[in-house]
Formats: structure tokens, sequence, C-alpha cells
């Protein structure tokens, strides 16, 4: 059942790929990695504040995330395609939620591993993803798809981190904007009125703070 396939075992043994936001030297850049990125696409083009991924609290634990996003992915439901998908997403509160790719005999209603994870972590209770990490064995590096994109938009700002690893070695970094510039996102709809009825900012408030409740 586990849409796991073996030959997808075998590893590029070519370099990692470069990217405007860097290139990755090594499996895990426990210490380069350790701070967001502040080279990443400017969030004025969107009207994200980038203050909370900027926050100095923001420290990432890579080797939780890359450990959770292929741990889940030997757990894809993927008899279809055989593509197996780890996610894993850090909220603000610095947990790690996980989510693979789960396939439908009905295709088109089948979702990713990226969709998983965040509703993982929108499920205990976050809010905001301080970076993420996606795990896919392909010639080329496994970035989210464009619907992810807008999805991890929802509660990522700009220069959020986003990494493509595969089961062996980290492949590819992005930042969020990079991957979705000029992005569509919850400050262009104005104030939001919560399910409590307390008029918010929206989700690009709860950006701009350290605990959006
Ligand atoms: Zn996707």
């Amino acid at each position: 059942m586990s849409g796991e396939s073996k030959h997808l075992d075998s590893v590029p043994s070519d370099g990692l790929q470069q990217t405007d936001a860097g290139a990755l030297s090594a499996e895990v850049p426990a210490q380069s990695g350790a701070s967001p990125p502040d080279g990443g696409a400017s969030p004025a083009a969107s009207g994200i504040p980038s203050s909370a991924a900027s926050s100095p609290a923001a420290a990432v634990d890579w080797p939780a995330l890359l450990t959770a996003a292929r741990e889940v992915r030997l757990r894809a439901h993927a008899p279809y395609s055989r593509f197996a998908v780890g996610a894993a997403v850090l909220d603000e509160h610095g947990r790690v939620h996980a989510g693979c790719n789960v396939e439908n005999a009905a295709y088109p209603q089948g979702w990713c591993a990226e969709t998983s994870a965040l509703a993982a972590m929108v499920s205990s209770g976050g809010r905001l993803v301080r970076a993420v990490v996606v795990v896919g064995e392909a010639a080329e590096p496994v970035t989210p798809c464009g619907g992810c994109r807008q999805k991890l938009r929802e509660f990522a700002a700009d220069d959020c981190p986003v990494v493509c690893a595969d089961t062996v070695r980290q492949r590819a970094r992005y930042t969020l904007g990079q991957l979705l510039p000029a992005s569509f996102g919850p400050a262009h709809l104005g104030p939001q009125v919560d399910a409590d009825g307390v008029q918010s900012a929206g989700a690009a408030s709860a950006r701009s703070g350290d605990d959006p409740r």
C-alpha cells in the first residue's frame, strides 16, 4: 500500500542545484540554515510583512523537518503515479507538521503532501509557516506545485524558506517569494472578521506578530 517504489532510491550523485537563495553545500545546513534567509524576494510587492519570518526566534531545526518529511513520505498513498512525496512545515510554535500525498482512483480527488502538512498544522492550531521541506525523488528537485505554493502563501511570508530534498540530501532551496512572486494573499482582502466576531487584519496580521491568537 505504500506508494513507495524502491527504484526511486537511486540518488543522483550530481551536485546540488543552485538557486538565487544560495547553494546548498551539504545535506543539512544546520548552521547556515538555522536562520531565515534575508536575501529573498521583497515582501513589498505582495504586501506580506516579513517581520515574523525574520524573527530572531525563527531558528529552524532543519534535521527535524527533513526527517519528518522523509518518514511521512514512506506512508504516501501513491499507487497510480508511484511518485511518493513527503512534506513538513514548521509552525510559529516550533512544532513540525508532516504530510504525504494521497492519491485517489478518481485522480483529481487526490492531493499533495504540502496540503496534508498544512492541514495537520491548521488542525493543531498552527497558523504561521516558518519553514518548509519537500522530499521527493526525481531528476530535478521536487518543488511544490503551483496550487501548493498558493496554499503555503496563505500561512507563510515571502521570505519563508522552502527546501527541496530527496531521501539523501538537500537539492535546492528557495524562498516562497521566489516560487510564487507577486502573489495574491490574505492582505488583499483587507481586515477579516474571525469566527468569534473579532475583527483582525486577517492572516497577514498573524504573520506580523509572535502569536496570532
Ligand atoms: Zn501540490
